[in-house]
């Protein structure tokens, strides 16, 4: 049985300046989202972000990122993926419209700690279809942090992803060449957090342990192209994505999403989870 290297655990005030830094994350992708109507560019949501960054003191997770492998430093401090591309879209001249499904992903430094969350939503109103597959992949996203706990494993995690995928009445594609992944000092960590998985496989969950989970889901197929920039990544049959993220810590009381507003309590308490927030 494939059990995984032990994954970093975080103390108490690491957590707690994780979750300094996840309150940025999620203060600015809110602004995008309301700042994001029809007429407005991919880079003027981005110049806003870095605003943001500025008036927080934080610095972009993403901003020079070369991948760990010496792609094109990325040049924005968002990735913002517009209807069929799935993650990595670099800000531009592009200008949403109405019906656009978008996804922004958004990571901020403070004080040498990472978060990382992403957020879809259309620009007005849009295709049921798509306000559909923009919902199952937020569910998914819930389903697999509700899966986190003392004593599980990584496996859990994709395993709750893939089945609230897999019983929405459609049959979505569900991305398995990007995954989740640690989180802490630097924006990638180990272990990988896949969305499909075993339950009881890989590396065990404790108190301290920090992760980004990200489901990434498709209206068709989940096969992949690249764009020449050497980032943007769109689905080959052309089909929508959406892509939903939180970095979410185990504390010895609970879970604790270091990027969502409420530390996750609402969307917990729903699905009878423990919501684990540290005191200041
Ligand atoms: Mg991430």
């Amino acid at each position: 049985m494939s059990r995984g290297a032990p994954i970093e655990r975080k103390t108490p005030d690491q957590l707690r300046a994780m979750r300094a830094a996840g309150l940025v994350v999620a203060r600015v992708l809110t602004q995008l989202r309301d700042a994001a109507r029809p007429g407005v560019t991919t880079a003027d949501l981005d110049r806003l972000a870095r605003d943001e960054l500025a008036r927080a003191r934080a610095s972009s997770s993403f901003l020079g990122y070369d991948g760990g492998y010496g792609l094109p430093p990325y040049p924005g401090v968002t990735c913002i993926s517009v209807d069929d591309e799935v993650v990595h879209g670099i800000p531009g001249p592009r200008v949403l419209g109405e019906g656009d499904l978008v996804s922004v992903d958004f990571g901020a430094c403070l004080d040498g700690w990472h978060g990382d969350a992403a957020v879809t939503f259309a620009v007005g109103e849009c295709a049921a279809e798509r306000a559909e597959l923009c919902e199952a992949t937020r569910q998914a996203l819930w389903a697999g942090i509700a899966a986190m706990r003392d004593g599980g494993r990584i496996g859990d995690i994709g395993h709750a992803v893939e089945s609230r995928l897999r019983a929405e009445p459609r049959r979505y594609g569900i991305v398995t060449e990007f995954t989740g992944h640690g989180i802490g000092r630097a924006m990638h960590m180990e272990p990988d957090v896949p969305n499909t998985g075993r339950q009881g496989r890989g590396a065990e969950l404790t108190p301290g342990v920090t992760l980004a989970i990200e489901p990434m889901v498709t209206l068709g197929s989940a096969r992949l192209a690249e764009l020449d920039d050497e980032w943007t990544i769109v689905t080959r049959d052309g089909s929508v994505a959406a892509h939903w993220e939180h970095t979410v810590a185990i504390t010895e009381h609970g879970l604790w999403v270091l990027t969502a507003d409420d530390g996750g309590e609402a969307e917990l308490t729903a699905r009878g989870v423990r919501f684990g927030p540290l005191a200041d």
